[in-house]
Formats: structure tokens, sequence, C-alpha cells
């Protein structure tokens, strides 16, 4: 599950350094000669505009930096806190122990050591949330201070996600099969309490995972057409509240992708269907500018079709025949 990280910037050096590296984005080139290729190729795809958000921190006093940073992972969440506000935050899409590419980016602190435990950041949003709020919602004592680089634990993180409904466009957090599996056993009804809102949350970002990757271009299974994926859904072929256990954990058969522009609404509400392969219209009620949306997409091969998601398809078939006899 995504945590949260709390990162204090109150002093002279993490104010400065703040503006150098995440108020203002720098260039990817600029870390090219610090980095294995891997490490860059790797960058270069996930800010495929050239510029990163980066922060670090030092070792810290035995290394206590150092331990806590071990725990960050890709779609955790960093909050910057200054003044009694939160007044930013992003999601972690990449970490990295590199002390030359920390003394190039911020030099050193008065004792000589700089934030070489690095992670990258990506939609970094500015905001203004009191402390006392994040008090509140967390339940911590009322004279609380940010002290330090700090990682929420798991209750207190998911709080503050679901408070305020945060959830990267293109960074998914990591969710093994075996996590999956057990969410998938245990949400049964579902439910808004943030236990439900955290499961479900993982839940997506599993299957999101499974059909995106790393990519944060995607195309639609339906129309073909390529979007960032924050405009595409991992939506069930079968209607996920009928789906057996079972079914739900078919992972590879089960979804795919349908962007929010049309066809994930149209298929869902058994506007078009598929049948063998070829993406179908249903004789359903229509206006002109949706029998235009239609019309372009009425007879393309639809991709996702085998002989795997074959009964999945016909299910979908089936359900919406059944809805159209008034
Ligand atoms: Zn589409």
């Amino acid at each position: 599950m995504s945590r949260v990280i709390l990162q204090p910037t109150g002093n002279k050096d993490a104010r400065k350094n703040y503006v150098e590296t995440i108020a203002n984005p720098i260039e990817i080139s600029r870390i090219k000669p610090f980095v294995t290729s891997d490490e860059f190729n790797y960058l270069h795809k996930l800010y495929p505009n050239g510029f990163v958000t980066i922060w670090g921190v030092t070792a810290g006093k035995s290394n206590v930096n150092m331990k806590k940073w071990n725990k960050i992972q890709a779609a955790d969440l960093a909050f910057f806190s200054a003044n009694k506000t939160l007044y930013s935050y992003g999601f972690i899409t990449f970490k990295l122990h590199n002390e030359q590419l920390a003394q190039n980016l911020w030099g050193n602190n008065s004792e000589g050591q700089t934030w070489e435990y690095i992670y990258f950041l990506d939609e970094v949003r500015e905001h203004d949330i009191p402390i006392s709020k994040l008090i509140e919602i967390v339940g911590y004592k009322e004279n609380y201070l940010v002290q330090g680089f700090t990682i929420l634990d798991e209750d207190k993180s998911n709080a503050l996600v679901s408070y305020f409904e945060l959830e990267s466009e293109t960074i998914n957090q990591h969710i093994s099969e075996n996590d999956y599996k057990k969410i998938i056993e245990s949400l049964e009804l579902s439910s808004l309490d943030i236990e439900g809102k955290t499961k479900s949350r993982a839940e997506q970002s599993f299957l999101r995972k499974s059909l995106f990757g790393n990519k944060k271009i995607a195309k639609c299974g339906i129309c073909g057409k390529d979007y960032p994926i924050s405009f595409l859904v991992a939506a069930h072929i079968k209607k996920r509240s009928l789906c057996s256990k079972e079914e739900k954990l078919d992972v590879r058969n089960i979804v795919m992708p349908m962007c929010k522009f049309g066809c994930d609404d149209l298929f869902e509400k058994g506007y078009i269907i598929i049948t063998n392969g070829i993406v179908t219209v249903n004789d359903k009620t229509t206006t002109e500018s949706l029998r235009l949306y239609l019309k372009a997409i009425e007879g393309l091969n639809c991709k996702y079709w085998n002989s795997d998601t074959e009964i999945y398809f016909e299910w979908h078939v089936n359900h919406h025949s059944l809805s159209n006899v008034r």
C-alpha cells in the first residue's frame, strides 16, 4: 500500500534544495553522467519530457534516515512541510543511492554530508494543508511537529490518502499477486470506509500495473487510440461485481484497457459488444452524437478477444441482450 512520507523543509539547506530541484525541475541530461545506462533509460521512460524532480536525504545520525529511505517504494507519497503547513506533495517514482549525483545537485551541508539517499518525484502539486489538519486526520497529539524525515505507518498513511483521495495518475503502487489474492478474498462487499477504499485502490493498482507495467501511454482496447494511462481504466470484461473470486483472479483475461472518452462507458452500458473479436454496435436508444461515436469504432478489431477471454465477452453479450428485452 502507498505510504506517506513527511519531509520537513524548514531549514535553510532544505529550502534551497527544494527550490533548486523540485520547484525547478532539472534536465535529465544533467543526471546522465552520474547514473548507469539502465537507470538513465528507466528515468527517461518515467520522464519523457526530459525534466525530473528530485529530493534527497542525508544518511542521518546512525543512518536513521537511510533506514527509513530503504522502505520507500514507488507510488509512495511525499508531503513537504514548513511553517506548520504541508505545502506540496508528489508521488515517488524511483529511488537511487548516489553520493556523486547528490553532491553535484546540492553540494554538502555544514557537517560535510550530502543528501545522497535520493528519490524522484512526479505529479508534484502545491497546496496548503495546516499541520493541525494532519494531526486531526491521523490522530497525533496536539503539539505534534514534523521532525525529520518521517514515514507514517500503514493506518496513518491510509487515513491521509483516503481523506484527500490521493492517487497517482501514472505510478501504480506495487501490489504482489499474493496481496491481490488476499484482497479479492476479503473484499466481498464494496465498502466506503478507509479499509474498503484502501483495498479497492490496491486492487485497481494491481490490475493497472498488470495491464500497463511502467508505461505512461497505452492503447484503448476498443477504439485502439493511444492515451496517457490516466485516461484509461482497467475495465472488467465481465462485470466485476458479478465475477466469482476465481474469475477476479484470472487477471490476464478478465480486464482490458478502455478509454474514459467513451469506450469504457459504452461497453459497461452495453452500447457496444464484442462478437467474434469485432466491435459491434448493440441496438439501443441513441442520439446523433452517440451514433457518430459508435460509427467510428464499429467494426474495429478488439485485440483482447481470444480463446481465453471469449467466455467473458460472451457473458457481456448475453448480459446485455437480456437487458434489451423490454
Ligand atoms: Zn476508446
